[in-house]
């Protein structure tokens, strides 16, 4: 009876063991404004909804990958400061931080379409920026100081993934498929870092 128990218990805990996970990485995904900070806004279609639908989608997709835990700095639409998220992300320190903004031209020039890169002074966060190039197709980079890339620890990029007031671009990233095939392209930046 013992034997049997001590077997029964050796097993549980190999078991256990076999199915503890390994500490992941983080990388942290951004979901820029929240809850009155609704960040651009264009015919009812607000960036801090499409810019949380992405970083969602990238969370879900990323769930079943094995290299990299995605931590979203808010997963709901509420406002955090800018320093409450990069105190988290310092406190996590991720291989990478991928903050995501949308764009509107100030003078309603509709006609301007694509994505915006800013960066950090490092060369990680070029070598990031490269990649999203890469990924999502032409880009703009720049170095720029803003909060997000200056108190931001780790490797960090801003990215406009276009914008609101463009109507092509506005389409394309409040529909399903457009913010599901850029949360995509995103996991499969990370599987390749
Ligand atoms: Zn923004």
């Amino acid at each position: 009876m013992k034997g049997i128990k001590l077997l029964a218990l050796s097993l549980f805990s190999t078991a256990f063991l076999s199915f503890t996970p390994v500490k992941k990485k983080y990388i942290v995904v951004d979901a820029g404004h929240g809850g009155n900070d609704l960040g651009a806004n264009v015919n009812g279609i607000a960036e801090k909804d499409i810019v949380l639908n992405i970083a969602k989608q990238i969370h879900e997709i990323n769930e079943s990958q094995e290299k990299y835990e995605v931590f979203l700095t808010r997963t709901s639409d509420e406002y955090k400061t800018l320093t409450e998220r990069t105190d988290k992300i310092n406190e996590l320190s991720p291989v990478m931080v991928i903050s995501l903004h949308m764009n509107r031209t100030p003078e309603n020039d509709t006609q301007r379409q694509g994505h915006e890169l800013f960066i950090q002074q490092s060369e990680d966060s070029k070598k990031i920026a490269d990649k999203i190039t890469q990924k999502l197709g032409s880009c703009s980079v720049a170095e720029r100081d803003l909060h997000m890339l200056r108190e931001s620890k780790s490797p960090a990029v801003l990215i406009e993934l276009g914008y609101l007031n463009n109507k092509k671009d506005r389409e394309y990233l409040s529909s399903e498929k457009g913010q599901k095939e850029i949360a995509q392209k995103f996991v499969d930046l990370f599987n390749e870092y």
